[in-house]
């Protein structure tokens, strides 16, 4: 089968959050299972270039009242056609909040629809994500399946209702499949009006996380390779580099661990109680958070401050984008934070779980699809043939951040032995791409009957 994903976000090259990681893994374990995958992207002034090999000048072509520049290359063994329209539309130095990201978007659909009919170009399946590539789904089918595109399929995946959901109900309509990034998020979200029409069509699969990517024997950035094998040396090497990276105090401590955008949907008001929670228990925090709104922003800035003069050894806040340090925490880390209010899928606690990191999260959507609580969920997790891999709360407030935090940091303190057992299990745990390519596969081939 050959897939063309149409995309506005691509790791490691043009990432925001998880939709980047799973354009580019999705992508990559369907390829090893034997089919052809390309990826259109939108050629931003930003683009990370230095992860693109051989890219070159591809050809031109005209729409729009513009000369649309095509350019080749390939990204993590990938091939991605980057199309740069000469009117400056992704010129702005950002991927999202450029204040019309409507039209830019838009215009970069309808751009690359054009790319492959000129091209003469029929994929078997054009895969398209979110509100920002929604208009494929509708322009293909108005326009272009008339056009010699007609054999073209066109699958459409969720990875957050929370934007622009007039548009993802509209891309629902006129895709012949679409997905969500979990089986609780695709329940969650089955009473929107933008899905409930079209239950018929719509599946959950869960994300998964590719190994090579994020691979603690392989990772430059870590001090001490390490598998299931030698977890506890290959952690407490990464926590001292982490610790000494960022002026934390040496001595072992639980160190929790956030990385996260900062935004409402995270849990912003979780996040800043386990801080205190966390560091009143003797324990070390390291939060890395990006904050669009620059209010969020300034409160985090107000708490680093206090922290700085109150527990400078203890916590630290770094407010930015950081991939390679966001490496160094999944390792370093003993525990991984995620509080969301929501969550589609969440990529975080795979990433740490694969670094043997023990994710504490709350149950909602993909959370409660992937992590199964020591206390708990012995029952749910060996229905799927899983043990126990983490600690888990309900309710949106304090008390159910602390019943799970507590739980584990008194784990670490008092049962080393069974913690670092549970570090060895959770690393062992398949959280790839293995199992949920083939159910995309699946899909590819009934949106083609
Ligand atoms: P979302 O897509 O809602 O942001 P996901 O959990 O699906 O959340 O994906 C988040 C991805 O972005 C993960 O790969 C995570 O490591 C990464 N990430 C989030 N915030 C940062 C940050 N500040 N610096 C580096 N990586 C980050």
């Amino acid at each position: 089968m050959h897939i063309v994903h149409v995309a506005v976000e691509m790791a490691p090259i043009a990432k925001v959050g998880g939709l980047g990681d799973v354009v580019t893994s999705l992508s990559r374990a369907v390829v090893d299972l034997g089919h052809n995958v390309d990826i259109i992207l939108p050629k931003y002034d930003c683009l990370n270039l230095s992860n693109v090999k051989n890219l070159q000048f591809h050809r031109s072509y005209s729409w729009g009242g513009t000369e649309i520049k095509v350019w080749t290359g390939k990204v993590e063994g990938l091939t991605v056609y980057f199309l740069e329209p000469q009117n400056g539309l992704f010129w702005k130095g950002c991927i999202y909040g450029c204040g019309n990201d409507g039209e830019r978007f838009g215009f970069f659909c309808h751009a690359a629809l054009e790319f492959l009919l000129q091209s003469g170009v029929h994929p078997d399946i054009l895969h398209c994500h979110d509100w920002s590539s929604a208009p494929v789904a509708w322009l293909f089918k108005d326009h272009y399946m008339h056009y010699g595109l007609s054999k073209t399929r066109v699958v459409f995946t969720i990875h957050n209702l929370e934007f622009g959901a007039h548009l993802i109900g509209k891309a629902i309509q006129f895709s012949d499949k679409a997905t969500t990034v979990s089986h609780t998020y695709s329940k969650e979200v089955s009473g929107n009006t933008a899905i409930s029409p079209h239950l018929h069509k719509f599946h959950g699969i869960v994300n998964g996380i590719d190994p090579d990517i994020w691979d603690p024997y392989n990772d430059k950035v870590i001090p001490v390779c390490y598998t299931s094998e030698n977890v506890v040396d290959g952690k407490r090497a990464a926590k001292e580099a982490l610790q000494r990276r960022l002026g934390l105090d040496l001595s072992d401590k639980p160190l929790v661990g956030i990385i996260t955008r900062l935004t409402f949907q995270k849990g912003i008001h979780l996040i800043k109680h386990a801080i205190g929670r966390t560091l009143d228990r003797g324990g070390q925090v390291v939060l890395l958070g990006s904050a669009p709104d620059p209010r969020i922003q300034n409160d985090f800035v107000d708490i680093a401050n206090h922290l700085h003069n109150a527990r400078a050894k203890s916590a630290r806040l770094c407010l930015a984008y950081d991939e390679p340090l966001s490496h160094l925490i999944y390792a370093g880390a003993d525990i991984i934070l995620v509080p969301s209010i929501f969550e589609p899928c969440g990529l975080t606690q795979l990433i740490a779980m694969r670094y043997g990191s023990i994710p504490v999260v709350r149950k909602t959507g993909g959370l409660y699809d992937t992590v199964f609580d020591v206390d708990h969920d012995k029952e749910r997790a060996q229905a799927i043939g899983l043990e126990p891999n983490g600690f888990s709360f309900d309710g949106a407030d304090s008390a159910g951040v602390d019943y799970a935090l507590n739980r584990a940091i008194t784990a670490w303190y008092d049962n080393r032995d069974w913690f670092n057992s549970l570090c060895k299990q959770v690393m062992e745990q398949d959280w790839s791409w293995n199992r949920p390519a083939l159910d995309y596969i699946e899909l590819y081939y009934a949106a083609r009957k």
